[in-house]
């Protein structure tokens, strides 16, 4: 299923829910998290309703080569500051035990100085 009508990813890439976007373009769309756990903190997610990590495949290999290559980008467009004394972290929340709320696929991107809220 490419869009789950019940998901809340899902309606911010299409608008139904308003949201701060960072980056946006025919694959992927990311937005300021709602509740930040460091001075920047976004997620990055696939248009496509992948509902977690545990879902993914080979046919998911370039979308996620996607992600994780745009992150970088990003990071120091928001306000990261350069590595090595800054850089940022990557988290993927997978499953109840991984700590996941939002069943569509998404990377969260946290950095700035410390100390941080969490994480
Ligand atoms: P998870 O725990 O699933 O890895 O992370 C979900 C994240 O989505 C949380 O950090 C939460 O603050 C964020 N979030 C949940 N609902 C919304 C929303 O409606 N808008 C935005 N911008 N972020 C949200
Ligand atoms: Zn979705």
């Amino acid at each position: 299923m490419s869009v789950d009508a019940n998901c809340i990813f899902c309606k911010i890439v299409a608008g139904q829910i308003p949201s701060r976007k960072v980056f946006e373009d025919e694959d992927l769309f990311a937005f300021h998290d709602i509740a930040p756990w460091a001075p920047v903190h976004f997620l990055i997610i696939p248009k496509l309703h992948i509902p977690s990590m545990a879902h993914v495949g080979p046919e998911h290999a370039s979308l996620l080569g996607k992600i994780m290559t745009l992150a970088p980008k990003l990071a120091l467009e928001q306000g990261c500051n350069p590595y090595p004394q800054g850089g940022f972290r990557i988290v993927t929340n997978t499953g109840a035990e991984g700590g996941q709320e939002v069943h569509h696929l998404h990377v969260h991107v946290m950095g700035g100085p410390r100390p941080w809220l969490r994480g």
